[in-house]
């Protein structure tokens, strides 16, 4: 993936592994999600993860579960 918005991305040489929490531990997300809070390309990035439905990892602050709503929400509305 090389992504245009890539180059701005707030979590640019950080430790990738903190975007990639275990699902099955409360606030394991929470460091990641306190990157992307802060990041200019969140938009971006999360409309990435629904475009390509990447199953794993932290995308615009978001969850794989919290994806899987927006899509569920926005198939509604469509
Ligand atoms: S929103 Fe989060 S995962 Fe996406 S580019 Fe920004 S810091 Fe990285």
């Amino acid at each position: 993936m090389n992504q245009p918005w890539q180059s701005k991305a707030a979590c640019k040489g950080l430790d990738a592994s903190i975007f990639f929490p275990d699902p099955d531990v409360d606030d394991d997300a929470l460091p990641a999600k306190a990157v992307c809070a802060e990041c200019p390309v969140s938009e971006s990035c999360l409309e990435y993860a629904l475009g390509y439905r990447e199953k794993d990892g932290i995308w615009g602050g978001c969850t794989e579960r919290e994806r899987r709503r927006i899509i569920r929400q926005r198939r509604r509305t469509a």
